[in-house]
């Protein structure tokens, strides 16, 4: 197969599809609009699951690397009520590698490998025909036999393929960090969950002492709000994971249509939040990943025929990330809820 293939998008989607690509022997071209990997903050800890992400770096031939870099003990799980009182501490048992956490950098790094990304390309538009012309913000353009989109929630190559664009949940979530060890004491090796009335707080320890904090809650797109007015009365330990952050960063929650789908256009596809954005509950990049490394073997496994490889990746992708989008879904309905016990009961369904 000698097609010129270029993704869209250098996150989890982008480099699964580009490493096992490249594991197949197959050349890929990997546009990124940042100016360099580490032109911004990675963001938090990413715990992959042993179906979707596991199996993914399983097929790019990097799942004993990521065994070495992960933390097992990082899918232990404490649940608090607003009072500080301790409603469940779960710790993972020894040889427990279902979820193991990995910090998105060294996610990052571990997939990026040999691969030679050309960062700083932002991409403009996408318009098929014979051949895929991709412009970009540089005022320059490339024409491909396939591209594929895996520029995340914002896709620039998904008109080329959809008119869905994604709508507010409702929920919004700022998030912030804290590297002191008091806090890093009280979340534990995992993550430490609060839930309050439409309201909740999630702290998640990732390397050494540092913590990312989540507060997500119901309210208007872009609504003004003061989250020490809004956590009010909480135990106190657990509102210094808010007054003790740094830099706090708002991110309105935003899903695409349910199932997304789109009638298939030759020479162009999506990849992970391009294609199905949905709520932060732990799935999205791991789901991203899987697409990824699968659309690189059904390109393999199907050299003379680029269309058909990609139709039947599209086939196989739409159900199932329709299946966890509602899952998902459902979850931040009880996450955030007018009453918290539904979110520590949704904790008590899931847990192995
Ligand atoms: C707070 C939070 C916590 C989360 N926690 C988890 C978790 O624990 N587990 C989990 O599985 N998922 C989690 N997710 C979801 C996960 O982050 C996403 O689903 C995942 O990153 C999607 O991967 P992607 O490669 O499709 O898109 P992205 O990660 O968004 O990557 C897209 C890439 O494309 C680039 N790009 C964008 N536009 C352009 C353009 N026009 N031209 C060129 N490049 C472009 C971007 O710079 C980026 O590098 C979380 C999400 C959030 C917000």
């Amino acid at each position: 197969m000698r097609h010129r293939i270029a993704v869209v998008g250098a996150g989890p989607a982008g480099l699964a599809f580009a490493r096992v690509l490249h594991r197949h022997g197959h050349p890929v071209t990997v546009f990124e609009r940042d100016a360099g990997p580490d032109a911004r903050p990675p963001g938090g800890a990413l715990d992959l699951h042993e179906g979707l992400g596991q199996l993914a770096l399983a097929k790019a031939g990097l799942l004993a690397e990521f065994r070495a870099l992960s933390r097992p003990e990082g899918q232990a799980m404490r649940i608090m009520d607003t009072d500080g009182t301790v409603l469940r501490d779960w710790r993972p048992g020894p040889d427990e590698r279902a979820n193991p956490e990995i910090d998105r950098g060294q996610l990052r790094d571990l997939l990026l490998g040999p691969l030679d990304v050309e960062w700083g390309r932002g991409v403009t538009e996408v318009v098929p025909g014979d051949g895929t012309l991709v412009r970009f913000a540089d005022g320059r353009q490339e024409t491909f036999d396939l591209v594929v989109g895996a520029d995340g929630a914002w896709s620039k190559v998904r008109p080329a393929l959809s008119p869905a664009t994604p709508r507010y949940t409702g929920v919004t979530m700022v998030e912030t960090s804290t590297d002191d060890p008091d806090l890093a004491r009280l979340v534990g090796d995992g993550a430490l969950a609060v839930y309050g009335v439409n309201r909740n707080l999630v702290a998640q320890r990732n390397s050494g002492t540092h913590v990312k904090v989540y507060a997500q809650f119901r309210a208007p797109l872009d609504h003004a709000v003061d989250l020490l007015t809004m956590f009010d009365g909480w135990s106190g330990p657990v509102v210094d994971l808010l007054r003790r952050g740094t830099e706090f960063v708002r991110r309105p929650l935003y899903v695409l249509p349910v199932p997304h789908t789109w009638a298939h256009v030759p020479g162009v596809t999506l990849l992970g939040d391009a294609a199905h954005l949905m709520p932060p509950l732990g799935v999205g990049a791991n789901l991203a990943m899987l697409e990824g490394a699968e659309l690189a073997e059904s390109l393999a496994a199907c050299p003379a025929d680029l269309d058909e490889a990609v139709r039947a990746f599209e086939e196989r992708m739409w159900p199932r990330a329709a299946r966890w989008a509602e899952f998902t879904a459902a979850g931040l309905d009880r996450l955030v809820s007018p009453d918290p016990a539904q979110a520590v009961a949704l904790f008590d369904d899931v847990q192995p």
